[in-house]
């Protein structure tokens, strides 16, 4: 649309789109307004929206990814994480315990996460397990010491939730939606994450092209919530000396055909405490928005991936590694901003 479109211009568009059976998804930036049209392309041409006041111009979308893409929206997303930046011109700290395992293990990993600069805390109550005799996850009650340690150190939660069924439950806890790699296809919960409001971090499938992430992130997108942060978490390979491969290359790949931000994961990809910092540090140079990193105050008793995570002399470490580079990238650490009522 035109800039200063006058809001019934575009009240207009979506009615006659909606009229023909089409559906607008309409997307306010800085500076301009851009609706987004799902339907019959056929049909679209017969409806003359190049000559309706306000619109400056049609373009058909030819990538099968739409409301995710640059040609959608051509300038960056800023995701907002109860005031935290995941975006452009930051790079955000997201640190903590792969499981909840107890309050004051949570509690620890958080201020660990703090005192290094993290502005959100990772941790999860429902663990996707190769194994179903492995540790499963503390399932709600581990959402509610996540909730409770946002209380007590303010610092946002991101937590996965595994089903589609779970997802108005996990809601009500998290301020961030976690999809796993394993559920990066699961399409109904994408979907039922698509029908919340709340910002959604969307690994990849750890055998998942780029396009299939896309279109992963399309999913959720349609059906309403365009709030979604990607995150590389490494992929399967012929090689066996890391966990996963970190595919660096995804980064800047994502970023040239989507708006959305794109964060990386050293501590599942490598998963090797050894390999978190080198791999934090080429993800942010290749201009990751975010890193996301394990911690744990005693990895030799955690429950789950205790080999990748970090001590606090480690995280540490990190920490300033993540400050110095975000430096060098033009960018600024992603602080907390509290937005004014109202
Ligand atoms: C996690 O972040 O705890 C996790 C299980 O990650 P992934 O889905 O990438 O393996
Ligand atoms: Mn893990």
């Amino acid at each position: 649309m035109m800039p200063g479109v006058e809001p019934e211009h575009v009240e207009a568009v979506v009615a006659r789109v909606e009229a023909v059976g089409g559906q607008a998804f309409v997307s306010r930036g800085v500076s301009r307004v851009i609706i987004g049209l799902i339907g019959d392309v056929e049909t679209f041409a017969t409806l003359d929206l190049a000559g309706m006041p306000g619109v400056a111009q049609v373009t058909r979308v030819s990538t099968e990814y739409k409301l995710v893409s640059r040609e959608h929206r051509p300038e960056r997303s800023v995701v907002r994480v109860r005031g935290v930046p995941i975006g452009p011109d930051t790079v955000t700290l997201i640190a903590g315990p792969c499981a909840v395992e107890t309050p004051e293990q949570t509690l620890a990993a958080a201020q660990m996460a703090q005192a290094a600069g993290a502005t959100m805390l990772r941790g999860g109550a429902f663990k996707p397990r190769t194994s179903p005799y492995a540790f499963q996850g503390l399932g709600e009650a581990g959402l509610r010491i996540l909730a409770d340690v946002r209380e007590l150190t303010g610092l946002p939660i991101v937590t996965e939730v595994v089903s589609a069924h779970e997802v108005e439950m996990v809601a009500e806890y998290a301020d961030m939606l976690q999809i796993g790699t394993r559920n990066m296809q699961n399409f109904a919960l994408l979907q039922a994450i698509g029908e919340t409001n709340v910002p959604v971090l969307l690994k990849r499938g750890m055998n998942a092209t780029i396009q299939e992430w896309l279109m992963a992130a399309e999913y959720v997108a349609q059906r309403g919530n365009l709030e979604i942060v990607l995150c590389e978490r490494g992929i399967r390979t012929f090689e066996t000396a890391t966990r996963n491969t970190l595919d660096v290359s995804a980064v800047p790949v994502v970023q040239q055909l989507s708006h959305l931000p794109v964060i990386i994961d050293p501590s599942h990809s490598g998963g090797r405490r050894e390999l978190v910092l080198p791999l934090s540090r080429a993800g942010i140079v290749a201009g990751a928005d975010g890193v996301i990193i394990d911690v744990h105050p005693q990895p030799e008793t955690a429950l789950c991936d205790g080999a990748q995570a970090l001590v606090a002399k480690d995280l540490g470490v990190l920490a300033q590694s993540v400050t110095d580079l975000t430096a060098y990238m033009g960018r600024t650490p992603a602080k907390r901003r509290y937005r004014s009522a109202g």
